[in-house]
């Protein structure tokens, strides 16, 4: 208990050491006025709601389990309203200078490579959209988001904190990590990702849903791929039960490749080395083009996706779940960490103007908040699972059907289908 004590003690202590450092009359000045939040999970969309919270004048305290503040791993497809919602966060312009803006997604038959429906990304789509469909690495998403909450006045990163439990009163809520530390805020976020501690206690809906999809994924060095296989576009090859998608990412430095198939696998895998032979093996009806993509990848590892059902609450009082927490879905729409920007977005417009403890009107915004996201976010869950059945894996008749469905579509009424999913201006809070 006394490590506790000393703990929360040195946490207030460093975050009045920085306020005081900062000295900036305006936060001080505020403090009184504006709420102090407590952030479970330092991700994308922990950061983001870090930044968000902290453009409201709030004080937020950011607790992340691993030891660094860091972001490993592949590539993340980012769609208009991503950018949109980076530039409501204030860091467009530095993601946009690591982002590669690729000219259309392409969707190809995997067996014959016959092109199966484009989607330009160019001029009319950027005009259609206002802002651009980017990919980019991970790391060059998280690094703009770490550094603007590492300068924002009010925001205090503790790694090394693994939230276990919380508890809350009428006037605020009492976060504890797994070494006995505690935080006291007037909110708690779950930011912490589909395992997610706070849901397990706020919806207590278990382990996530096993998708039964396994992918396989691999970064090259550019240099590897032949000039005449380096298309600057999102391209997808479907076949029965797999598909294989790549895209150049790192400023044009690394392609990307990710191989899935739909395996049947029950158990939760996460970044298991597997070797190329296998991988070679499992997607050996590729035809000649993805295979010699395919061929070109090294150092593969493995992943069994999980993703949960939508459910309608995912507020309690002073306390709420966000991105992956909340909503966490298959990776077919490449939507997940959009969503957690929105999310982000969103809180920081509710908790506008909220204030400490039991006045400061909390919960009220947070079922504000959930009500505004709830139903576009569970209608991405299911898209995303239906785009892997009817888009991206069907056989035979399922397959022809598709084909046909595409050949009926133009530029237009491809945009038109994705306007609700890329459109920014769809996740405005309703007043
Ligand atoms: C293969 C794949 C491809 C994808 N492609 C795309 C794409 O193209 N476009 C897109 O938009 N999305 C994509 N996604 C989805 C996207 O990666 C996630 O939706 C996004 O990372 C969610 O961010 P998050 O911050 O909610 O959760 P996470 O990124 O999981 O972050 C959670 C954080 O919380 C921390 N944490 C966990 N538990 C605790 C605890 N108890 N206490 C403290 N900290 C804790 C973790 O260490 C982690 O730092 C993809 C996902 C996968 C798997």
């Amino acid at each position: 208990m006394a490590h506790a004590a000393h703990s929360a003690h040195s946490a207030h202590a460093a975050h009045t050491a920085h306020a005081a450092h900062t000295a900036h009359a305006a936060h001080t000045a505020h403090a009184a006025h504006t709420a102090h939040a407590v952030v479970s999970g330092g991700g994308i969309g922990g950061l983001a709601t870090a930044l968000a919270l902290a453009r409201q004048g709030h004080r937020v305290t950011v607790l992340e389990r691993g030891e660094a503040f860091t972001e490993i791993g592949a590539g993340v497809q980012l769609g208009p309203n991503a950018f949109h919602a980076l530039a409501l966060l204030g860091v467009s312009e530095t993601v946009r200078e690591r982002a590669v803006f690729v000219d259309a997604l392409r969707l190809m038959d995997g067996v014959s490579g016959r092109p199966l429906a484009t989607m330009p990304l160019t001029a009319r789509y950027r005009a259609r959209f206002g802002n651009p469909y980017a990919v980019v690495q991970r790391v060059d998403l998280y690094e703009p988001l770490l550094a603007a909450c590492r300068a924002a006045a009010g925001v205090t990163l503790v790694a090394g904190a693994d939230v276990r439990s919380y508890a809350q009163d009428a006037a605020g809520v009492t976060v504890a990590t797994a070494d006995g530390r505690t935080y006291r805020g007037d909110l708690l976020v779950g930011a912490d990702g589909i395992r997610s501690a706070v849901r397990a206690r706020l919806v207590g809906d278990g382990p996530p849903r096993v998708s039964g999809h396994t992918i396989y994924r691999s970064v090259i060095p550019i240099e590897k791929v032949p000039d005449g296989l380096r298309w600057n576009a999102v391209t997808l090859w479907a076949g029965p039960k797999w598909h294989f998608v790549h895209y150049v990412i790192g400023n044009g430095r690394y392609l990307n490749l990710a191989a899935t198939l739909d395996d049947g696998a029950r158990e939760p895998v996460a970044g298991r080395r597997t070797a190329r032979d296998l991988v070679l093996h499992r997607f050996r009806n590729l035809g000649r083009i993805p295979r010699r993509l395919l061929e070109l990848g090294a150092d593969w590892r493995e992943w069994v996706l999980c993703d949960r059902d939508p459910v309608d609450v995912w507020t309690d009082g002073r306390v709420t779940l966000m991105g992956d927490a909340a909503h966490a879905m298959l990776q077919y729409a490449a939507q997940g960490a959009c969503q957690a920007l929105e999310d982000a977005v969103v809180l920081g417009e509710v908790l506008a103007g909220a204030g400490p403890g039991a006045a400061g009107d909390v919960p009220r915004r947070l079922e504000r908040y959930n009500a505004a996201r709830r139903e576009r976010t569970a209608r991405i869950q299911l898209l995303a699972r239906r785009m892997g059945e009817e888009l991206y894996h069907p056989a035979g008749a399922a397959a022809l059907a598709r084909d046909a469905m595409l050949r009926a579509l133009g530029e237009d009424d491809l945009y038109e289908r994705v306007a609700w999913l890329h459109g920014a201006r769809e996740f405005a809070v309703p007043h």
